[in-house]
């Protein structure tokens, strides 16, 4: 019974998903979880367990990034699909065992609408495989792309959904530090608002007194504050929402640079333009969040929570647009979760 364990619990969870994956229970969910997130030389999988080629039959790829390749996996009894992320074991420096060792960890104490679910892990001979659900709606970077650039109205729908997602990934003493919008998913092509933050690869747990020094993220995104190899927190995050909401807003980025010092230099002195060719009908208030998110400053960047409430979410004088009462109450009541084990 033991040796079944792993994927016991992980078909209870593909069974349930095709119709109702959001009543997977937490239990189910941290039971299926807390196994691999045991030292790491317990995550070896009993040799009776089936395996993931023996579970799910790997279709097309649908994503690759620098350490994985992305499957699209439809359960073998059931046909439900889900998101195989697969590791080769022999490209891995031990560095990057570290990294998906917290990957794993952070997924499991994540459980949001915005944010991708993870169903199960496995360790087989040459890989590792983080078992997902699917997100079908493509990267948010190539919707851009299609539609050139975001009307208001949607940017500010989008928006509010990301920093709800980061205010709760936030309020876990969590940074996601990668935050882009290759790796915010629209949950269906019918969409241009929904969506699931993915790719925890550089996610970390802190303490709210720690702060981080190791240099990561990505180049247009980085925040002034790694670049300038000072401590930081989970203020990079909301730097790297700022540039996302400058790009949704215009279709084209804040900063750019003929090679990466030019830019580094750029994001470091934090200057950037409304130029009145692309931003003379946007509203006041879209630009002050902006502003508000690309201060070099993180003290005096906003946080998560803080642009949850802008007056960009606002409408009219005094009431608060109803989706963002909906989501700071919400909120409140989601900070009752605390990290095990930090
Ligand atoms: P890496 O950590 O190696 O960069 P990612 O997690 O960013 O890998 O995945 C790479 C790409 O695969 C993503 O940009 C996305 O296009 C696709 N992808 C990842 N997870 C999913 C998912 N759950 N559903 C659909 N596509 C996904």
């Amino acid at each position: 019974m033991t040796s079944n364990y792993q994927f016991s619990v992980l078909n209870n969870v593909v069974d349930s998903s095709s119709q109702k994956t959001r009543r997977i229970s937490d239990c189910q969910f941290s039971r299926l979880v807390s196994r691999w997130a045991l030292p790491w030389t317990s995550v070896k999988k009993p040799s009776t367990t089936p395996s993931i080629i023996d579970t799910f039959d790997m279709n097309k790829t649908i994503g690759s990034g620098a350490f994985s390749e992305v499957k699209e996996g439809i359960h073998k009894e059931n046909g439900t699909k889900c998101a195989v992320k697969i590791f080769k074991k022999n490209v891995l420096k031990s560095s990057d065992i570290s990294y998906l060792k917290e990957e794993i960890r952070v997924l499991q104490c994540l459980n949001h609408p915005h944010i991708i679910k993870l169903y199960g892990v496995s360790e087989e001979p040459y890989h590792y495989y983080l078992v997902t659900e699917l997100v079908q709606g493509g990267e948010l970077l190539r919707r851009v792309q299609t539609k050139k650039k975001y009307s208001e109205k949607e940017a500010k729908t989008l928006c509010q959904n990301i920093f709800d997602a980061i205010t709760y990934i936030h309020s876990k003493n969590i940074v996601h530090r990668d935050l882009k919008p290759e790796n915010i998913l629209l949950i269906h092509e019918h969409t241009n608002v929904e969506i699931k933050i993915i790719d925890f690869g550089f996610a970390k747990r802190i303490t709210p007194s720690t702060s981080l020094k190791t240099k990561c993220g990505s180049p247009f995104y980085v925040a002034p504050e790694i670049l300038s190899k000072k401590p930081y927190t989970t203020q990079v995050d909301l730097w790297s929402i700022g540039v996302i909401v400058y790009l949704l807003l215009v279709g084209y980025l804040p900063f750019d640079g003929n090679d990466h010092p030019q830019l580094y230099r750029k994001i470091r002195r934090g200057k950037f333009s409304f130029h009145a060719k692309h931003w003379s009908e946007i509203s006041h208030d879209a630009k002050d969040i902006t502003s508000s998110l690309l201060t070099v400053n993180p003290d005096s960047r906003l946080t998560a929570k803080q642009a949850l409430h802008h007056k960009w979410f606002w409408e009219g004088n005094n009431s608060m647009d109803p989706r963002a009462e909906e989501i700071i109450r919400n909120f409140h009541t989601s900070t009752n979760d605390v990290i095990h084990n930090q």
